[in-house]
């Protein structure tokens, strides 16, 4: 410690100014804040600092400008880009000290919450006081709120609340010089000028901190009815999903689609069963939640009856209790026992129009066959959503042809007009396949954000752009 304060004029600054336990060096930091989720090329940062508040932010952001020291926020640390990776020569700033979750506003249904609450603390907050939080991923345990703001993340429920981005009235950020920007809005119309805080959101952290934001809280609903079906192909589930959305409206709450590769295996893995017969074409697990207990579930099985009648559902297992739900659910959440089953694979968290959606998938299947034969190819994701998750792996190479795997990848996003990213942001480890997805102007043009919010570019340098 004493070494690195000898060398490190920031440092020195960092401790003058603030109490010492905001700050750690060397073995006092922990593996954890090496890198993140992807476990990618894990580095000790120069230090990590612990805010406990806005002001502390303010004040270490603005010694790290004043001395042009990059700064990489991190949350939870569950990212899947490498968005949160620090360098040996950067700071890593943690908000995970400030984690306090305000009172629920029960008139206007929002909660103003600190960006270093974790999404499940937020989500139990919010229904304790009789509301949902519309957010919802599968890293809830452990991700932050904040985290979720700068990646824009959205998980099984988008399709009714939509992204992060939409569930936000107000944001406080502080810039890179140390400016605090509090613009905590709760109101739904504010058209007083330009609405900043979609500035930051899915900014990953390389235009502000954000430090505190105000949720739009939903209704909390008090039924669900889910089933599990089978159908023939994608032509039945995008007929099923366009039925559904006319007939649930808003009550409409998942519809994630898995093709028969990813259905077979996780449906061999012990402990996950079917409840459906037979081989199908596609499988789909559909959810509603309602607040009308009387007509909810009479409409859910009106759907399915009118889906079966017009053929495009070959079978159907409908939800009869809790754990039926869960049940259904643990099928679709087997994807988390890849690590342990796929080690080496690789994966893929892409958009794609949905009239082009087949066509992706006969792409990626025909040239990964080809280059690859027989090699674990699997599909499945939000298809309300655009969003559909890819992984090969190809057995017995230890991952080795994972450059190629992308390159077949991305080139078929590229041709189909699809996004590089849906969900998880580009972060370090998509930086290189951004202009697939975006034209050279829309990428003048973030620069050019880049440039006037953080001229110095010390805030998360390498990432996105
Ligand atoms: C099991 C699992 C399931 C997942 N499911 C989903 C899913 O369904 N949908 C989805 O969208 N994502 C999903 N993810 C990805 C991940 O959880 C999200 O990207 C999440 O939003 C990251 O939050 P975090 O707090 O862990 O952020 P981190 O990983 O710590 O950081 C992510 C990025 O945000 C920046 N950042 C963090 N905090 C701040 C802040 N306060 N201000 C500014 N920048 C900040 C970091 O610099 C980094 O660029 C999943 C991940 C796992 C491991």
């Amino acid at each position: 410690m004493t070494h690195a304060l000898q060398h490190s004029p920031v440092l020195q600054a960092l401790l003058a100014a603030l109490p010492a336990d905001r700050i750690r060096l060397g073995d006092a930091i922990g593996a954890r804040h090496h890198t993140d989720w992807t476990r990618m090329d894990p580095q000790c940062p120069l230090a990590l600092l612990l805010p406990r508040n806005t002001e502390e932010v303010s004040t270490m952001l603005r010694i790290c400008h004043a001395h042009r020291q990059p700064v990489v926020a991190q949350g939870g640390l569950t990212g899947l880009v490498g968005g949160a990776h620090p360098q040996a020569h950067e700071v890593a700033l943690s908000l995970e000290r400030m984690n306090a979750i305000g009172e629920v506003d029960v008139s206007g249904g929002t909660l103003t919450v600190q960006a270093g609450a974790i999404l499940e603390s937020v989500q139990q907050a919010a229904e304790a006081a009789g509301f949902c939080c519309g957010l919802d991923i599968g890293a809830r345990g452990s991700c932050t709120l904040g985290g979720n703001i700068a990646t824009n993340a959205g998980g099984n429920r988008v399709i009714r609340y939509g992204m992060a981005r939409d569930n936000l009235l107000g944001l406080e950020v502080v810039l890179a010089d140390g400016t605090v920007v509090s613009s905590l809005n709760k109101m739904i119309k504010n058209n007083s000028g330009y609405d900043l805080k979609h500035l930051f959101i899915g900014s990953e952290g390389t235009l502000g901190i954000v430090t505190q934001a105000v949720l739009r809280l939903h209704p909390l609903p008090s039924t669900t009815q889910c089933a599990l079906l089978a159908l023939p192909d994608l032509d039945a589930a995008l007929k099923v999903l366009r039925e559904a959305r006319a007939r649930l409206g808003g009550s409409l709450s998942a519809f994630e689609v898995m093709w028969p590769n990813f259905y077979e295996f996780v449906t061999r893995l012990p402990g996950v069963d079917s409840p459906l017969q037979g081989q199908h074409g596609m499988y789909l697990l559909l959810e509603a939640q309602g607040g009308d207990e009387a007509q909810d579930g009479a409409r859910f099985e009106q759907l399915l009856s009118h889906c079966l009648e017009q053929g495009w559902l070959a079978d159907a297992a409908i939800a009869q209790s809790m754990q039926d739900q869960q049940r259904f659910w643990h099928l679709r959440d087997a994807v988390a026992e890849f690590p342990v089953h796929l080690p080496h694979r690789s994966t893929f968290d892409v958009s794609f129009p949905l009239d082009g959606m087949a066509q992706a998938v006969q792409q990626v299947e025909a040239s990964a066959e080809a280059a690859w034969p027989g090699c674990t190819r699997m599909y499945f994701g939000h298809l309300g959503d655009n969003n559909l998750h890819i992984v090969i792996d190809v057995p017995g190479t230890q991952g080795s042809h994972a450059p190629a795997i992308e390159q077949l990848v991305y080139d078929c996003v590229g041709a189909l007009q699809g996004a590089v990213s849906a969900e998880h942001g580009i972060g370090r480890k998509k930086r290189q396949h951004l202009a697939v997805t975006r034209s050279p102007e829309e990428i003048a043009l973030m620069h050019t954000l880049k440039q006037a919010l953080d001229p110095l570019g010390i805030l998360n340098p390498g990432k996105v752009l």
